[in-house]
């Protein structure tokens, strides 16, 4: 039985088919944006749009950026030989937002999963691998220290490993299966200060 209308039955099946926002979240909004003046929903909708049409991956870290290279690696100020290894662009704003940590990122889009069926040419490896060909002393693996990051992290040094570049692991603390977003920048600056060579 459709209790509302159509429109909104759609509105609210697209709504709920995104992350974190269930069926009676989605109601909520559906019912909130039909009740918005149309210019505010039309601002809402082309900001949308604009950011899907324009936000790009950075062609040498793959954070994400508008331009072709992101502002962190067109900084020449900052250390171009230490590269941290992320899991998502979140992850890599929680760092930036600690404000002490001076190197670059490297953004993997994900992390290996046998479970889900995410292999290492599903991330942004091969990627990372040929950063390496250029003069790079450290690689700091900073996944998440859930099994698919512990995978991960223990994947990459084993390829690193024969380059000869120095390869270390964040020091837990940070929680495991907890997202790095979540996570304070104590908590976070001391992972990254603790870490350990692989
Ligand atoms: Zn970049």
């Amino acid at each position: 039985m459709d209790l509302y209308s159509g429109y909104i039955n759609k509105l609210i099946e697209e709504l709920s088919g995104l992350p974190g926002i269930g069926n009676k979240s989605a109601q909520r909004l559906a019912f909130h944006i039909i009740n918005m003046p149309k210019e505010r929903v039309e601002r809402i909708a082309a900001t949308m749009m604009e950011a899907r049409s324009k936000v790009r991956y950075c062609s040498t870290c793959f954070t994400l950026t508008d331009e072709e290279t992101c502002p962190i690696c067109a900084n020449v100020g900052r250390d171009h030989k230490t590269i941290m290894v992320v899991e998502n662009a979140r992850d890599l704003a929680a760092y930036e937002k600690t404000g002490k940590y001076t190197g670059v990122y490297h953004v993997l889009h994900g992390a290996i999963s046998p479970m889900l069926g995410i292999g290492p040419s599903d991330i942004k490896l091969k990627e990372l691998m040929q950063r390496l060909q250029e003069d790079v002393n450290e690689v700091i693996i900073a996944t998440n220290s859930s099994l698919e990051g512990e995978t991960t992290a223990m994947y990459i040094s084993k390829l690193i490993k024969p380059t000869g570049v120095k390869v270390t692991r964040i020091a837990s603390g940070v929680p495991v299966g907890g997202d790095l977003e979540y996570i304070d920048e104590v908590t976070l600056l001391r992972a990254l200060e603790g870490r350990t060579e692989l």
